[in-house]
C-alpha cells in the first residue's frame, strides 16, 4: 500500500483522510494535539458559552472505524524531501509516498510593537480558555478589590469576524455575568472596545451587512472604533494611532492570519503572506507528491487572490488532494482546485447574526442566527459534540445564560 501522511488533524487534513481511507492507502494522521479543535466556536470557550471538550474530538476515537488509518501524536519540525520522510521535533521521522500539509494558520500581529507579548489570541484551546480564565480573574479581583486602580476594560483588536463575535459575546457576558454572578460590580466598568483598522467592521461581507453589524454591536453596548489602528500594545493597555491610550488588562488580538515560524522554515517556497505556494492542483510548487490544503495552502482563487482561510475552502482543498493522489495513482491527469463557495457567516449575539449566501441572498437577525446555530452544531465532530452544543445553547437561550464560568488551572 502506498502511504500518505497527513500532517494537521483540522478541517483539511481530516477531510483528506476521510477521501483516501478505505481505498487502498496506508494513512497517518499527525497532529501536534490528541484532539481536533473547531475553531469557529473557540470564542465561546472563552467568553463562558461553551465548555472546551464541546469543540475538541480526540483524534483517535474518530479513526476508531477508518480503514488502514493512524494516528501519530507529534509535531512536523522538518522534510527530507530525498529520503521522502517527515521528521517530528521528538526525533522520530517517518516515511511517505505522498505527504499532505494541512497545519492550518496561526495569529499574525504584523510586527505591531508588544502585540504578540501582551495580547491574547484565540487560536487554539489553550488560548481560549486562558482568556477565560482572564475574563474571570478580573471578574474576581474587582468582587474582592473593588474597582480603584484596577481597569476591567476589554480590547478585542480586528474588526473581522472573529473580532466581532468575539466582542458581542463579551458584551453579553458583561451583561448577563456581572448583574447575576457579580452583582458589587458596576457593568459600565467593564468596556468592551473592537478596534478596526478599516472603515467598515465585517469586511469580507457586503457594506449593508457591516453597517448592520456595527449597529446590533453599539445596541449591546460595544465601542466600535472604526478607521483606527493599533500602534503598540503595553502590559497596561494599547496605544491607538492616533496617540490615544486606552487602559486594559485584556487585548484580545483577531486581526490577523499567518503562518508559523515552523511553516516557514520547512524550506519550501511560500506566498509573501507565507501560505505555501501551490499549483493549482495543490502540489507544492517543484514537488511531484507533497500537497498542502487547508489555510496553511497559497491556494488561488478567481482572479490572482488567494482564497480566504475558512473552514470550507479547508474542507475542499483537503477533498482535493486526497482526490489528486488517487488521479496521480490511477495513471490520470490532475486537476485544478475549483473553490465552490458555500457563503459566509458571522453571529453578533443573541439573535443577531450576518450571512451571505450566495446569489445575492443576505440575512440579519434571528434567521441568519438560527442558520448559523444550525450549520455549527452540523458541522461539529462527533454526535455528543452536537448534543452538549445544542442542549447547551438551548439552555443558554431560555435561562440567559449561565455556561462553565470557571478559572481553570490554579
Ligand atoms: C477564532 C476563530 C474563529 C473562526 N471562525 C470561523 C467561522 O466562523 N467560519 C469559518 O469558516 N472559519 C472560521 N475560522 C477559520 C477556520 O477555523 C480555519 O479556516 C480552519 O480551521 C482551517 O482548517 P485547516 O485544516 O487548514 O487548519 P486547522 O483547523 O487549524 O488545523 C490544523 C491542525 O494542524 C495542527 N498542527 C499545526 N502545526 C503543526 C505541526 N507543526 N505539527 C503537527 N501538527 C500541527 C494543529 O494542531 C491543528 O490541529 C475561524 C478561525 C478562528 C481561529
Amino acid at each position: 500500500m502506498k502511504r500518505v501522511v497527513i500532517v494537521g488533524a483540522g478541517f483539511a487534513g481530516l477531510s483528506a483522510m476521510e477521501a483516501l481511507q478505505g481505498h487502498g492507502y496506508s494513512v497517518t494522521v499527525i497532529d501536534r494535539h490528541n484532539f481536533a479543535t473547531f475553531q469557529p466556536l473557540l470564542y465561546q470557550v472563552a467568553t463562558a458559552g461553551l465548555n472546551p471538550g464541546d469543540v475538541a474530538f480526540p483524534v483517535r476515537t474518530l479513526l476508531r472505524r477508518r480503514q488502514n488509518v493512524k494516528f501519530r501524536q507529534g509535531i512536523l519540525e522538518k522534510i527530507d524531501t530525498d529520503t521522502q520522510r517527515v521528521i517530528l521535533a521528538d526525533g522520530v521521522s517517518l516515511p511517505y509516498d505522498y505527504l499532505i500539509l494541512a497545519v492550518g494558520a496561526t495569529t499574525n500581529y504584523f510586527g505591531v510593537p508588544g502585540a504578540a507579548e501582551y495580547c491574547r489570541a484565540i487560536y487554539t484551546l489553550d488560548e481560549a480558555i486562558e482568556v477565560r480564565n482572564r475574563v474571570f480573574e478580573m471578574f474576581e479581583w474587582v468582587a474582592a478589590h473593588g474597582l480603584k486602580d484596577y481597569n476591567l476594560t476589554t480590547v478585542v483588536v480586528g474588526g473581522g469576524a472573529t473580532g466581532v463575535e468575539m466582542a458581542g459575546a463579551l458584551a453579553e457576558l458583561k451583561s448577563r455575568a456581572l448583574t447575576t454572578d457579580y452583582p458589587t460590580i458596576d457593568p459600565d466598568a467593564a468596556r468592551v472596545v473592537l478596534i478596526e483598522a478599516q472603515d467598515r467592521l465585517l469586511g469580507a461581507f457586503s457594506p449593508s451587512l457591516s453597517r448592520y453589524a456595527l449597529r446590533e454591536l453599539k445596541s449591546r453596548g460595544v465601542e466600535v472604533r472604526l478607521d483606527t489602528a493599533v500602534k503598540s500594545v503595553t502590559e497596561t493597555g494599547v496605544e491607538l494611532g492616533n496617540g490615544e491610550f486606552i487602559e486594559s488588562n485584556l487585548i484580545v488580538w483577531g486581526a490577523g492570519v499567518g503562518v508559523s515560524e515552523e511553516v516557514r522554515s520547512l524550506g519550501l517556497p511560500h506566498l509573501r503572506s507565507g501560505r505555501i505556494e501551490v499549483e493549482p492542483d495543490l502540489r507544492v510548487k517543484g514537488f511531484a507528491n507533497i500537497f498542502a490544503a487547508g489555510d496553511v495552502a497559497g491556494t488561488m482563487g478567481t482572479g490572482d487572490k488567494p482564497i480566504p482561510q475558512l473552514a470550507q475552502p479547508a474542507i475542499q482543498t483537503g477533498q482535493h488532494a486526497a482526490k489528486m493522489i488517487k488521479a496521480i495513482e490511477a495513471d490520470e491527469e490532475t486537476a485544478p482546485f475549483r473553490y465552490k463557495d458555500k457563503g459566509t457567516m458571522a453571529t453578533i449575539g443573541r439573535r443577531a447574526a450576518v450571512a451571505e449566501l450566495g446569489a445575492g441572498i443576505k440575512l440579519t437577525g434571528s434567521s441568519a442566527w438560527f442558520a448559523w446555530l444550525a450549520l455549527h452544531v452540523m458541522t461539529l465532530l462527533g454526535v455528543r459534540n452536537r448534543l452538549s452544543v445544542l442542549l447547551n445553547w438551548s439552555w443558554h437561550y431560555v435561562s440567559w445564560g449561565r455556561g462553565p464560568r470557571v478559572i481553570l488551572g490554579g
